[in-house]
């Protein structure tokens, strides 16, 4: 397994990948590898002939008031973890590598990014949409693969390759679970035990969710509160937002009278976790 942290030395392996007639697929993701990575990576293995991952945390995606400067890393465990899943390279670049001086661009997708994070999150997406469309250009993938789990996320990354015709498939993963339910994230390395106990509510959340529509609940605002409740009710808990919308527009729905997606963000302790699920009325 290669390990790379300058630009040029990328672009000219995958040049040469290419040349050979390999599939690249990229796994982008911000290190402290966990099982959701592990799913990424192994889907990638199956569709390319070559998998190059990305570890960089983007501080240009962080908001001042976020976890940036301790966001948890992990590299001989990530690099050991990616050499078990059989990651052709490792794309690791510093910051100064990525922003050097005098760095002036932005790629901004307008609409989606309104909604949910984009709320609560200003500047956010227009990070992961640079610095996604920066690994783009330098590791010249095929194929790229993200998880669900970040699902506006990869509705503004498909929609930024539509856009701007890169010609790249993107491929999106089901969120990877623990067995009780938690999905997995690199944050919930911020939980004590009882905060990770509030944490199982954003499931218990979703599944409630689920079971109203499935008994025939067509209002939102009704599952909404119920799910509210249900979040507040377990210590620790803050909510950022609750909603149940277009799982492409992402634009709130009034009533439930197709499948929709369920979203929520909820502080738990010093935590900010998402999680989504789509539902549909029966
Ligand atoms: P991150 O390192 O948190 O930026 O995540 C890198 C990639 O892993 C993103 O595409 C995430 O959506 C994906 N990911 C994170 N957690 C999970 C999970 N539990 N299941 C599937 N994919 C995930």
């Amino acid at each position: 397994m290669e390990l790379i942290e300058k630009i040029a030395l990328m672009r000219e392996l995958s040049e040469k990948w290419r040349g050979d007639g390999d599939i690249i697929s990229l796994v982008p993701t911000m290190g402290f590898l966990h099982e959701g990575h592990m799913e990424l990576l192994r889907v990638g293995r199956e569709k390319g002939d070559r998998v190059i991952m990305s570890i960089f945390v983007n501080p240009t995606q962080f908001g001042p008031q976020e976890d940036y400067s301790r966001y948890p890393r992990d590299t001989e465990g990530d690099l050991r973890k990616a050499r078990s899943a059989g990651v052709d390279a490792v794309f690791m670049p510093t910051v100064e590598e990525m922003y050097p001086e005098g760095f002036q661009s932005t790629v901004r997708v307008e609409g989606i990014t309104r909604y949910l994070c984009g709320g609560s999150r200003p500047g956010h997406f227009a990070g992961v949409t640079t610095v996604v469309a920066k690994l783009f250009n330098i590791t010249k993938p095929h194929l790229a693969i993200f998880g669900e789990k970040d699902y506006q996320q990869l509705g503004v990354i498909k929609q930024m390759v539509r856009d701007l015709n890169m010609d790249i498939e993107i491929i999106g993963v089901p969120t990877v679970r623990q067995r009780d339910g938690l999905a997995v994230s690199s944050r919930t390395s911020y939980l004590s035990s009882e905060e990770r106990s509030s944490a199982l509510s954003l499931k218990k959340g979703l599944d409630l969710a689920r079971a109203m529509v499935a008994e025939g609940e067509k209002e939102p605002a009704k599952i909404i509160n119920a799910v509210r409740q249900l979040i507040l009710s377990h210590p620790f808990t803050e909510i950022d937002y609750i909603t149940i919308c277009d799982p492409e527009k992402l634009t709130d729905i009034e009533i439930i009278d197709r499948p929709c997606l369920v979203a929520l963000a909820v502080k738990v302790g010093k935590a900010r976790l998402i999680d989504n699920v789509m539902v549909r009325e029966n």
